[in-house]
């Protein structure tokens, strides 16, 4: 089966449940942001930006536990912000999965071999001997931590520690746009690539279930996302999830006018997305892509949908975000409150018409993946369509994966950062360099590649649309 059958008969239960009741909105995914602290300062990334002020704050884990309760969603995506720095991350796991629900750790893959290491420090034995072995010998556990994994420090606290183990219900869900070139140049730092793969090949030996979380921007090339997922298919990877990038904001509309540019040279716009997701039907026979073939169909431009926001709902330091993960237009106490208070007729996108304007080019996964769970826009065989993608054989590994030239940056010298921070510093550079990093896959170009998409998955983007436009800018000035 494509997916565990628990999982599957879980999700299906809820939305039987709810029809059943004909209740008219209700959660199928809880983003839950305990915090928007992070470890990693991507220029891309639109929550770190949008609560800046806030980066301290942290939800209560009670209230977290609470709140999923509420909403009853049966899966909830713990993003942030960095989740692993929560610093009650593992009471969090533990008591979402102790409520039934399905667990994605959405992370940009830094801390968890430190997490894994954790979690064999408090179940070691020395029947975990030849598993130790293993990760030292793969280089993913040096001689020291295994030593402090036999003979931790403080036995009985680390014993007793509270850890993420392997569980059916769970996922690491690991932030990767690419491979090695294209991610360290995302999320703006060397080495995190590598990184992710390390970490993924450390919870594959140990039993974990692992996915993929990618944003797809205006310069992602379609052939290197194929590539990613059969190196990720190949190392055993779970499943994949996938969302065009998406910028909404005004002010790089002003931008556009007043660079003087037409807008869709900025924006990852519907045609782009499609373009960009033509293969998706494809790929979903050949990898094990997470979201409907309803959505995979919308995606490709088969077929219209109409956003179904409140399905996948975010909850943070300031309440219930509306209308979506995406945009902020309030925030509300409770998940009720925000399902009647909210004018949902004034949003997406319905038979080409964008109700707000901020949604014209949407696509994103928080969206309109529900939709096509749910049956909103609903086509006749469109259950069957879903039953058979869920319940059918799952897609093997890739076997060749091993021969994708994955680590093609900084791990053969072409790191990027010296590049693109050179461009912002030197206009030489960005008319010589730094141009050519972030256009190289849609030769030729008369253009700059300035904002769209975001980070971590999301497809919310802002701080990373600067840096493309400065380096623009840079070479304006020199033409
Ligand atoms: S169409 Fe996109 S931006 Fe608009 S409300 Fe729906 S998810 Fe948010
Ligand atoms: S995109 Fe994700 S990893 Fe990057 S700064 Fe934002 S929350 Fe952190």
């Amino acid at each position: 089966m494509r997916f565990p059958l628990a999982l599957s008969a879980k999700i299906a239960g809820h939305i039987i449940k709810h029809k059943l009741r004909r209740t008219p909105k209700f959660a199928m995914v809880l983003q839950l942001e305990p915090l928007h602290t992070c470890n990693l300062t991507c220029t891309g990334c639109g929550r770190i930006r949008e609560y800046s002020t806030s980066l301290k704050d942290m939800v209560p884990l009670e209230k977290c536990l609470a709140v999923a309760e509420e909403c009853e969603a049966p899966m909830v995506s713990i993003c942030g912000g960095e989740p692993l720095i929560y610093p009650k991350i593992e009471e969090l796991i533990n008591g979402i999965l102790d409520q039934g629900r399905i667990v994605y750790i959405c992370t940009n893959g830094m801390f968890m071999r430190k997490k894994m290491r954790d979690y064999l420090a408090a179940i070691y034995t020395p029947a975990q001997e030849s598993t130790l072995k293993k990760l030292v010998e793969e280089k993913l556990v040096t001689d020291k931590e295994a030593e402090a994994i036999r003979n931790p420090k403080d036995a009985a606290a680390a014993r007793a520690k509270n850890v993420i183990r392997p569980n059916s219900w769970m996922y690491w869900n690991v932030h990767v746009d690419g491979l090695e070139y294209t991610h360290d140049l995302i999320v703006e730092r060397e080495g995190v690539f590598k990184e992710c793969v390390e970490a993924i090949k450390m919870a594959k030996i140990l039993g974990y279930q692992v996915a993929t979380n990618t944003t797809v921007y205006r310069e992602t090339d379609a052939q290197e996302l194929e590539e990613m997922f059969k190196f990720f298919s190949w190392m055993g990877v779970d499943g994949h999830t996938i969302s065009p990038g998406y910028d909404y904001d005004a002010a790089k509309k002003d931008m556009a006018s007043r660079l003087g540019r037409d807008p869709k040279e900025f924006f990852l716009t519907r045609d782009m997305t499609r373009q960009k997701f033509a293969k998706i039907l494809d790929w979903g026979k050949m990898f094990t892509i997470f979201g409907t073939p309803v959505y995979q169909e919308f995606l490709a431009g088969k077929r219209e949908l109409t956003c179904t926001a409140w399905a996948i709902p975010t909850y943070n330091i300031r309440g219930w975000k509306a209308p979506c993960y995406l945009m902020t237009d309030g925030h509300y106490p409770g998940y009720q409150e925000m399902l009647t208070k909210v004018d949902w007729e004034k949003y997406g996108v319905v038979d080409g018409v964008a109700r707000d304007p901020r949604c014209e080019n949407c696509m994103v996964h928080c969206g309109y993946d529900p939709s096509g769970a749910l049956g909103t826009s609903y086509k006749r065989g469109d259950n069957w369509k879903n039953f058979k993608y869920n319940f059918s054989a799952k897609p093997k590994p890739f076997a060749e994966g091993y021969k994708v030239n994955a680590y093609n940056g900084t791990s053969i010298g072409k790191g990027h950062l010296a590049e693109a921070k050179a461009a912002i510093n030197s206009p030489r550079a960005a008319m010589n360099g730094a141009q050519s990093v972030f256009s190289r896959k849609e030769e030729p170009h008369s253009h700059s590649h300035e904002g769209e998409g975001g980070g971590c998955g999301t497809g919310d983007s802002t701080q990373r649309d600067e840096l493309l436009a400065k380096i623009a800018e840079k070479k304006n000035e020199q033409s």
